[in-house]
């Protein structure tokens, strides 16, 4: 039988299917076969916070070697990870080594933030919030440290259940971070009702300032809205110094791109950053 929902656990190749559905499955076999190895590893990319220009943290992205050890990138292979529910295990080893991550930080004299992306299935049909608590207890991490992103959409899709977990999350101390902010669908009511900490300003926004009026408008917007309502941001998606300043003086808290850094393995972001004097104030060679 042919996979016909994302509950089956395998999958059978019949005559009537194309050669790129086939390879989506031999993907899909492959990604299941590798979960919990090395083929799947976290990149680092630097937070910034904007008064200091001190990285305060970073935001992890899933990246996944294929067998012949070309990496491949998240629209890859999370929509495969998420339709098939193998997302719900990849993700709780993600938070279990977020967690180790933290606790070797929090040892350092400037501890860092841990950022990572949480899928509507984690959030809305896994046990998240046991695995999250758990993994804090056993690594005695401080919980303030940890980030979990959402999107807009994942708020959307069930608001009841989302509004429960995000509230057990918060009882937790872990902090609530809207990913991609105003490029989804979602009601502004929810934002004032939700624990929310903290919103993500989508690179889309970010892309043509200072100069693009539209954008200006609605980044500005965005800033005052959330402070308005006591939620930091982060400006993603961060390329140039002209988007630096600008960003900064509308009192944006942190930043994130390119400008500052790309997403690298973990032993590349050590190198590039915390073999410096720790912390480590940006320089003009690291951009
Ligand atoms: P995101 O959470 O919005 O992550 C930011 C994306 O923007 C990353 O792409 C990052 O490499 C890219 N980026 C950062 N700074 C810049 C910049 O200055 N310019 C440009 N052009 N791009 C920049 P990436 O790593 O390809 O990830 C794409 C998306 O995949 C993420 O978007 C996130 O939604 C999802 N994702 C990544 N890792 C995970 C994961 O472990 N779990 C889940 N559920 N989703 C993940
Ligand atoms: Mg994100
Ligand atoms: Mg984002
Ligand atoms: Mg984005």
């Amino acid at each position: 039988r042919a996979k016909d929902g994302s509950k089956n656990q395998f999958c059978f190749f019949t005559p009537q299917m194309g050669a790129e559905s086939i390879k989506q499955m031999q993907l899909e076999t492959e990604l299941r076969k590798t979960i919990g190895t090395d083929r799947y590893e976290l990149y680092y990319q630097p937070k910034v916070d904007t008064a200091t220009r001190q990285i305060c943290g970073v935001e992890a992205l899933l990246r996944w070697k294929d067998a012949d050890g070309n990496i491949q990138p998240p629209y890859e292979i999370i929509p495969i990870l998420e339709h098939s529910g193998m997302i719900i295990e990849v993700g709780e080893h993600q938070i279990q080594s977020a967690c180790q991550q933290l606790k070797e930080w929090q040892q350092k004299e400037s501890p860092l933030n841990f950022a990572l992306n949480i899928s509507a299935r984690q959030l809305l049909n896994s046990n998240l919030v046991e695995t999250v608590r758990q993994a804090i207890a056993e690594n005695g991490c401080d919980p303030q440290r940890l980030e979990l992103e959402i999107t807009e959409s994942v708020i959307m899709a069930d608001v009841t259940t989302a509004l429960d977990k995000l509230q057990q999350l918060e009882n937790l101390g872990v902090k609530i971070a809207i990913d991609d902010f105003g490029t989804g669908y979602s009601s502004l009511a929810y934002l004032s009702r939700f624990p929310i900490h903290i919103l993500k300003v989508d690179r889309e926004f970010v892309k043509d300032l200072p100069w693009n009026k539209d954008n200006i408008t609605i980044t500005r917007s965005i800033v005052e809205l959330a402070h308005n309502l006591g939620m930091s941001v982060v400006a993603e998606g961060v390329e140039t110094m002209a988007q630096e300043q600008f960003l900064a003086n509308l009192g944006v808290e942190e930043f994130q791109g390119f400008h500052f850094g790309r997403p690298v393995p973990v032993a590349e972001f050590d190198r590039l950053y915390l073999n410096a004097p720790y912390p480590l104030h940006l320089t003009e060679k690291t951009f």
